[in-house]
């Protein structure tokens, strides 16, 4: 097993063999939110150990932060806030 943690969001990410499993999914990357994800090979598996924004949703919202600066709002709810107070 390989464990790293990620410079960028500060995420723990490991690396396991799983000979047991479907050769498709032998290598799996997970997280510490507990998401995982199989892959074919070690090489590829490694590609993904270097991205779990790629793989993860949590991950991925770190990792949006960290880039943009800023969280997204969310989607469908925000004409409510067009019409009302007003800040002093
Ligand atoms: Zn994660």
């Amino acid at each position: 097993m390989i464990t790293r943690r990620n410079r960028l969001i500060g995420v723990e990410v490991s690396l396991y063999e799983m000979p047991e499993e479907d050769p498709e999914c032998r290598w799996q990357t997970d997280c510490s939110h507990g998401n995982c994800v199989g892959h074919r090979t070690k090489k590829l598996a490694m590609s993904f150990l270097a991205v779990p924004w790629e793989w993860c949703e949590e991950c991925s919202a770190l990792h949006e932060a960290k880039t943009k600066g800023a969280a997204e709002s969310s989607p469908g709810a925000s004409a409510a806030a067009a019409s009302g107070g007003v800040q002093g």
